[in-house]
């Protein structure tokens, strides 16, 4: 009797497919709601009569994810070290580890030896506060923004709340700032518009391409509460220039607060003109903001850095508490400070040489597979808004630019880019234990009429 009844009644029931030890391992992971939804998808399937009852259980774990989050790792073959699109800077293994042992409880603010509460990410602050020594003291916020968006505020702060100026800050309200340095970063999100929205006034001075100490000096009063200097980090402006480098700020007689972006904190002859922490401060800079997912290479965060009292200041405003950073933030950020080379210098610094290796040996495997490919010369940048004109001699894979889409809709996915009506896979950052990874994508895209 069982044999006439029509498959697509015979539909397995949840309950009992929720028992299933696969399906139970994929609730762990998951969670119940988002199993469940792709559970009576494919039971819907049965009834439909797409699939047999006994395959909803190998049909519903094929469409799961594999994470509860929806990112998607990427194979980033760009050539792009710092792609805001991709997440920046990836995480070196110590960090990712460092993270993975953060994420249940840890003594973030406890010390284990007395019992009592300790400095929250002291280890963090440590670590940062050696890594460079030219700051009197240091702090970490949420990121880039969030520290400019902390000093604007804490220093501007006297005059709006007491009349005058409070203890130890400075006095003003005003921020002087040169036309040259009114930057958009990208996305929409402009700096003048970041200092205006926290009620500071800002100070224009000098012009696009020219600005002068008397520019600056003519602007500075009793209503300046610092002199701020940006580092156009994603645009170069050429020809008839003039900038005030930051020793010259430093005479004029109140506080130099300089953002240079991307978090170098020490000068690198890789990226000669990129601004770095430590000449900063020693050219008299009061503070230094900076990214910590930059040139840092490590997690998403504001790092500031520089005279004691001042940091002081910012760590006791109220917002300091709102841009606080996470436990897994400070573990990432400590690993990557005291860890070994992070995977975006590993990038940075790939030679032409080990490039056009791995390169022509992804060639010659995909060539023994059949598929036709070229090793060509390319140029990789450093992204990120960061170091405009430096181009770094790379190499790539060229390959039909029909591959591009199934490359990025793969698994994992694989990101190059388009060139000249062709497709551009550049190994810079791509791990190199994931060159066959790469292989394997290309390998998985069915081949156009083109080709074969
Ligand atoms: C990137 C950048 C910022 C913003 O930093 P986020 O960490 O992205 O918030 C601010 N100023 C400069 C000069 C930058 O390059």
């Amino acid at each position: 009797m069982n044999g006439a009844v029509d498959p697509r009644r015979r539909v397995p029931r949840t309950d009992v497919l929720l028992a299933d030890p696969r399906l139970a391992a994929a609730e762990a992971t998951l969670g119940r709601a988002r199993l469940k939804a792709v559970l009576v998808a494919a039971q819907e399937r049965v009834r439909r009569g797409e699939i047999r009852p006994e395959e909803v259980v190998p049909a519903t774990l094929a469409a799961l994810p594999e994470t509860a989050a929806g990112l998607r790792p990427v194979l980033n073959a760009t050539g792009v070290v710092l792609h805001t699109n991709l997440g920046r800077a990836p995480l070196s293994a110590a960090a990712v580890a460092a993270v993975v042992a953060a994420a249940g409880h840890t003594d973030v603010e406890l010390d284990l030896r007395t019992g009592r509460r300790a400095r929250r990410g002291r280890g963090a602050l440590a670590a940062l506060a050696a890594a460079a020594p030219a700051a009197g003291a240091v702090h970490v916020v949420n990121n880039g923004a969030a520290a400019l968006a902390l000093v604007a505020t804490a220093l501007t702060a006297g005059r709006r709340q007491h009349g005058e100026a409070a203890g130890g800050g400075p006095a003003g309200r005003e921020i002087v700032v040169s036309r040259g340095e009114l930057v958009e970063i990208g996305d929409g999100f402009r700096l003048p518009d970041l200092l205006a929205s926290t009620g500071a006034t800002l100070r224009e001075v000098g012009t696009t391409n020219r600005t002068a100490l008397a520019d600056y000096a003519a602007a500075v009063g009793p209503d300046t509460a610092f002199v701020l200097k940006v580092h156009p980090s994603n645009f170069v402006v050429r020809g008839f220039t003039a900038a005030v480098p930051v020793e010259e700020l430093a005479t004029l007689g109140v506080p130099v607060v300089v953002d240079i972006g991307s978090g170098l904190l020490a000068p690198d002859p890789l990226l000669p003109e990129e601004p770095d922490a430590a000449s900063a401060l020693r050219a008299g800079a009061a503070l230094v903001t900076a990214s910590g997912d930059k040139l840092l290479g490590g997690p998403q965060a504001g790092l500031l850095l520089g005279d004691a009292d001042l940091v002081e200041l910012l760590r006791r405003h109220p917002l300091a508490r709102a841009l606080r950073v996470d436990k897994l933030t400070l573990a990432a950020l400590e690993a990557t400070l005291t860890g070994p080379e992070t995977p975006t210098w590993r990038a940075l610094r790939a030679t032409p040489a080990a490039l056009r290796l791995r390169t022509e040996r992804l060639r010659d495997q995909l060539a023994a597979d059949g598929r036709k490919a070229e090793v060509v010369a390319a140029d990789a940048v450093v992204g990120g808004g960061g170091a405009p004109e430096v181009t770094l001699d790379s190499c790539a894979l060229a390959l039909p630019e029909e591959y591009a889409e199934p490359l990025r809709l793969g698994d994992p996915p694989v990101l190059g880019r388009l060139e000249r009506g062709r497709l551009l896979l550049d190994l810079r950052c791509v791990p190199v234990e994931r060159d066959e990874a790469v292989r394997a994508a290309i390998s998985r895209v069915p081949r156009s009429r083109r080709e074969s």
